[in-house]
């Protein structure tokens, strides 16, 4: 059998390039090349801007309620389709069945429906000034670029376009070169609900591809889901046409549990955000704040079930529920925190090597780790690992606490676990992070506005909010008076 090689999307159908330059992709589970993809050479680049102001022009003078029928055609396909779609994001990333199979299509698909919902809803304003009045438009602002991560790609695809889209605006998505497919799928999804031809452009490669977009003069806002490093890169490169930008980056968010918290519910929400997608998602709680009053109860109960209850293995096998990082670069990367971990001085409670499953036995694994015995200045404590490895600390002073929690130039997520309900409020309202849980981790719905606070990000994703960032507001003066002129 050859093996597959794909085009990018540009103007509703596959579009060969010039060059003929590909990359490879590998399932990380097994580390076989499964697909080859073409690179967007400047061919490409050039057909994507043009199909993307073509399908801008059909695509912003439609109502919103038009619009909004076709997303949600959309929808419905991509729900119809969630088991191929899921098993597409299996292969690519290494994530287990189990989560891919409820999580990653659903997701990307609540949040289309959610701002396909809303764009008809989207209002402007109307105010006398005087016999004279104003009013305002909202509208959409041209060509918008998204640039996605490898670790939900089809979700991160779904997270951009859903409100770029409703609010009538053309998207060019580049999806991570470690996980191209689902936001090709995306796209013939998007075509066969009746998306006009250019308003969802697909190109393919790396930094070079990702750079030409954040320069692009023809490009008015970026919407970028990576490394902190990578988000510093593209805001400085999207100041040279001063486009608009939605940075979603890294975090090393602390997770605190008083001594007066469900100690199993805490070791749930710790386990779940650090070990879900094998710890390579951008909210993980990878500091855990202990109380000394619960500590070695909180510690024990997490030593046994991370022991005894996380199965990794082939991650199609629906049984599995921890899979293998992206590439063996990354596993090369995690593995040398841990190695940090315990030179610094940090005790490994459990886990702590590569693993070699028997159903996946070349895949890309790490085990689940959990270090004790940490302090705040350690490496591992202080950079954000982006894999399965938690840090536990204890502490017995609220304030203190909060105040270590807080010193940290990263800010996307923090969680608390108490059952007195005033407390809980007023240590999460100190913390500094855009997205928070009291009692509960990781869950982010489509109504749920989520973003980082410090070098975690910049603007929102999700909720009501964000439909105001992919439009911009046009006010209307209308003279009902005669003017007064000293001229
Ligand atoms: P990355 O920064 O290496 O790459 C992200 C994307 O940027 C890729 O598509 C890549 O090709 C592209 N890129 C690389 N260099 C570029 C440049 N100079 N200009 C423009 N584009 C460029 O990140 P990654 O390794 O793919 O993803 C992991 C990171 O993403 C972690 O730090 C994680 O915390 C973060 N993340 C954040 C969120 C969030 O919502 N806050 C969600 C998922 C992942």
């Amino acid at each position: 059998m050859t093996t597959p090689v794909y085009q990018n999307y540009i103007n509703g159908h596959f579009l060969k390039n010039q060059s003929g330059e590909t990359f490879a992709v590998k399932n990380p589970a097994t580390d076989d090349v499964i697909y080859y993809v073409e690179v967007a050479d400047a061919f490409i680049q050039n057909a994507a801007i043009q199909s993307a102001k073509q399908g801008f022009a059909a695509w912003s003078t439609m109502s919103p309620i038009e619009r909004s029928r076709i997303l949600l055609k959309a929808v419905a396909l991509l729900r119809e389709r969630n088991d191929l779609l899921a098993k597409i994001e299996v292969l690519d990333t290494g994530k287990p069945w189990q989560e891919a199979e409820c999580v990653d299509v659903q997701t990307g698909a609540d949040v289309i429906e959610y701002f396909a919902g809303l764009a008809p809803a989207q209002v402007g304003q109307q105010q006398m000034v005087g016999e004279d009045f104003y009013y305002t438009r909202k509208e959409p602002l041209g060509i918008c670029a998204g640039i996605g991560a490898w670790n939900y790609p089809l979700q991160i695809a779904c997270w951009k376009s859903g409100p770029a889209l409703a609010a009538g605006n053309a998207l060019i998505f580049k999806p991570s070169e470690e996980t191209p497919l689902g936001a090709i799928k995306l796209a013939e999804i998007f075509t066969e609900a009746g998306v006009p031809a250019g308003v969802f452009n697909v190109v393919q490669g790396a930094a070079e591809v990702g750079q030409w977009l954040t320069q692009s003069a023809d490009i008015e806002k970026v919407s970028f889901t990576g490394e902190v490093g990578t988000g510093k890169k593209v805001v400085a490169s999207a100041a040279g046409s001063l486009k608009d930008v939605t940075m979603e980056l890294g975090g090393k968010s602390p997770l605190l549990v008083f001594d007066d918290a469900d100690i199993s519910q805490a070791v749930s929400a710790a386990m779940l955000g650090n070990f879900y997608t094998q710890g390579e998602i951008c909210t993980n709680c990878t500091r855990i704040y202990v109380h000394k009053n619960v500590y070695q109860q909180f510690i024990d109960e997490l030593k046994t079930r991370t022991e005894e209850n996380i199965i990794a293995g082939d991650p199609l096998d629906p049984n599995v529920n921890f899979g293998a990082l992206i590439s063996k670069k990354h596993q090369q990367l995690v593995m040398s925190y841990i190695e940090k971990g315990i030179s610094e001085g940090a005790t490994l409670l459990t886990g702590g090597k590569a693993l070699s499953p028997a159903s996946a036995p070349n895949g890309y694994f790490v085990a689940p780790t959990v270090f004790i015995d940490c302090t705040d200045d350690m490496t591992i404590v202080k950079e954000e690992i982006f894999g399965p490895v938690m840090s536990v600390l204890t502490f017995d002073d609220e304030d203190d606490v909060i105040h270590r929690a807080n010193d940290t130039h990263l800010g996307l997520a923090a969680g608390v676990f108490t059952k007195d309900i005033k407390r809980a409020h007023r240590v999460i309202h100190q913390l500094q992070a855009g997205i928070c849980w009291i009692n509960s981790y990781g869950n982010s719905p489509a109504e749920m506005p989520v973003g980082g606070y410090k070098q975690s990000g910049i603007g929102r994703e999700n909720g009501i909010e964000t439909l105001d960032h992919y439009t911009q507001t046009k006010s209307i003066y209308v003279g009902m008076t005669n003017i007064e002129s000293p001229f």
